[in-house]
């Protein structure tokens, strides 16, 4: 399975040759004689709402890498194999803000496909966590280049932008946990 649409076979580096099963077009290794697949990849993030100001704000990372740096989004990221969703979550949770988070604390809010980058897919597992379960101060870390947390009427009265899909998430987490 490879993450975006494949040229060449994998295993042997033949130039693949398209194929119809199932109304689906697939790419064949004429060699090998084997479909490499394309598959959307799944991802995990953790919206964690700090509700003891006058409106709910939630933790949100600015982009540093490639796609969409700039872009505002819910931490979170690749799953890694053997990792269930929430573990995945907290983790990203860590790398990308400090912030730590037990796993079992998480509650699930949405998962979504999210419009593809590249003619690569994602499909993200989002949860929601409560400030008063998580630890730390937000610094940003891997991937980001700020972290902090923001109140829909804030992040509308600035200049920023949020990633499609995960602004409905952000706005969904910020009226969650009631
Ligand atoms: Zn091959």
């Amino acid at each position: 399975m490879v993450s975006r649409p494949p040229t060449f076979c994998p295993d042997c580096g033949r130039s693949l040759e398209s194929t119809t099963i199932e109304d689906r077009d697939r790419m064949r290794c004429p060699r090998c004689e084997a479909i490499v697949w394309h598959n959307p990849v799944p991802c995990a993030g953790v919206a964690v709402v700090d509700r003891s100001g006058p409106a709910p704000a939630v933790l949100c990372v600015e982009r540093g890498v490639p796609p969409g740096v700039g872009e505002w989004t819910i931490p979170g990221g690749h799953m890694e194999t053997g990792e269930e969703p929430p573990e995945a979550a907290a983790r990203e949770l860590r790398e990308e803000t400090g912030v730590t988070v037990d796993p079992a604390d998480l509650e699930i809010l949405a998962a979504s496909a999210m419009p593809p980058r590249a003619g690569k897919h994602v499909v993200t597992v989002h949860y929601v966590a409560d400030c008063a379960d998580a630890d730390g101060e937000p610094v940003a870390g891997s991937d980001a280049t700020d972290a902090r947390f923001w109140t829909p009427a804030a992040f509308d009265a600035s200049e920023e932008t949020f990633r499609p899909v995960h602004e409905e998430r952000f706005r969904e987490a910020a009226a969650a946990l009631e």
